[in-house]
């Protein structure tokens, strides 16, 4: 049986947070005591959303190709229900710890509630090297870990997504497998499925458009048009790819671009079809692309532009070179690609950050409308879904562009209040049930 990389084909994740490895669930929380502190949060509720709402711990036993049994911790992590169904992403990695995903889960709380899906967070981990499996035993460790979890898991009461190292065909196994036992087809359970099996078109291109709409709201705050804009993109993947594509559809100048083989500079702009047209008859690679001159990844990001897109990976803007940053608007399209002491010195040059849990919110947002689809069994036009996506990004974006200004703080810090604060109204009108 060959050994095959599930990430290979893997096109869709569910936004996961930079966290810090040493603890993830301190960092969460010590975003969570600052927006408390903002809203002078009751000390009750504020007990209530600082712990899970639920843990869950399986073993799962899978019969190895080679015919021995083999056993791996599987977690799934509810952190709040209050404002619907919990939602998030199950990922397969040798390191997940139960503490990450307790992170994880309630970063989900609060991402959902910025962009006002009516779902709560909730994430899910097996510890394994998915490499070292076959496709047939990674279908049977999933078939089992949902068999695991046929309580928790459900459309109205848990919904799984991909996440690191899984993807559309770990979805399908996980609808598969909790249909069987409902004996009916229950597409909703999951999200990021295949088209075929009632996943949702425009999903794919959703997290680069969520981000350039944010980042059109952010430039109409600053009153600059998208037709005189440059813009600079870190990474040429389907975030940065599409992120770039759009912009310049809207007339701005792609000053520069790049991929783990460099950075692409041009000061009369990219021709952006012309560079996607390349990777894509490249090995997924701008290694050699013409249509610009080479620079290093570093000075890419350096370079003087409006809008800077930082969609390639974690910790890119540091305390080093954020002193060096001269874009007007950075837009994190990647997770985390700020650092929290990069944060600062940002903010103090005056540049607005939309930060992650807005700007990719693009994701999850059309994995909500995929579990409205499913549930209505009626599946909606890619231009619909693209206006209902826009419009949610937008009002989301003008929703923590106030809170900001209210209380004056940055839009990252606006998010988490925006957050909390929906989730502990949401509480008080419900009330602590018995
Ligand atoms: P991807 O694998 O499709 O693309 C990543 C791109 O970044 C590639 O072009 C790669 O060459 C480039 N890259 C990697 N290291 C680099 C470096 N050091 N310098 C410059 N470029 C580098 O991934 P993606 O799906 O586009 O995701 C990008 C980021 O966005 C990740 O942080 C991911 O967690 C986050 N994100 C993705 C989604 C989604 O829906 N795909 C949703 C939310 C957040």
């Amino acid at each position: 049986m060959s050994k095959k990389d599930p990430a290979s084909s893997s096109y869709y994740k569910e936004p996961v947070p930079h966290i810090a490895h040493d603890s993830p669930f301190a960092s969460m929380m010590e975003r969570f005591r600052f927006a408390a502190e903002i809203l002078d949060l009751d000390e009750g509720v504020f007990k209530y959303l600082s712990s899970p709402e639920k843990v869950v711990m399986v073993s799962i036993p899978v019969n190895m190709d080679d015919g021995r049994i083999e056993v791996f911790d599987g977690y799934r992590v509810i952190h709040n229900s209050i404002l619907g169904p919990s939602k998030g992403g199950i990922r397969y990695s040798d390191d997940v710890t139960i503490d990450e995903v307790k992170a994880l889960a309630a970063w989900m709380t609060w991402k959902c509630a910025v962009v006002n899906v009516p779902f709560g967070g909730a994430k899910g981990g097996v510890r394994v090297n998915p490499k070292e499996l076959s496709q047939a035993e990674l279908e049977r460790l999933t078939r089992r870990y949902t068999a695991n979890m046929l309580d928790v898991f459900g459309p109205d009461r848990d919904i799984p997504a991909p996440d690191m190292n899984t993807n559309e065909q770990t979805m399908a196994w996980i609808m598969d497998t909790y249909s069987m036992k409902q004996k009916k087809t229950e597409t909703a359970v999951v999200t990021g499925k295949p088209i075929i099996l009632g996943g949702s078109k425009g999903r794919k291109e959703a997290t680069g458009r969520g981000v350039v709409t944010s980042t059109l709201a952010a430039l109409g705050k600053l009153r600059i048009s998208p037709s005189n804009t440059s813009v600079v993109v870190q990474g040429f993947g389907n975030v940065g790819s599409v992120s770039a594509s759009l912009m310049y559809e809207q007339g701005a100048k792609v000053l520069a671009i790049s991929d783990i083989s460099g950075g692409y500079y041009n000061a009369d702009g990219i021709d952006i079809p012309e560079a996607i047209h390349y990777v894509q008859t490249h090995d997924n690679s701008l290694e050699g692309f013409s249509g610009a001159e080479k620079i290093s990844n570093q000075d890419l990001l350096e370079l003087e532009c409006d809008v800077l897109i930082p969609a390639a990976k974690e910790d890119q803007i540091n305390k080093e070179n954020a002193p060096n940053i001269k874009a007007k608007i950075i837009a994190e399209g990647a997770n985390g690609p700020v650092t929290a002491n990069a944060d600062k010195i940002l903010e103090d040059n005056g540049i607005m950050v939309v930060p992650d849990i807005l700007a990719n919110a693009g994701g999850v947002t059309v994995s909500y409308f995929e579990w409205v689809q499913d549930r209505h069994g009626y599946f909606w036009t890619e231009e619909r879904v693209n206006r209902r996506l826009n419009r949610m990004m937008r009002e989301s974006f003008d929703n923590l562009f106030m809170v900001s200004e209210k209380y004056s703080i940055t839009l990252r810090q606006a998010a988490y209040v925006y957050a909390i604060d929906r989730v502990a109204t949401t509480l008080k009108l419900r009330g602590i049930y018995a």
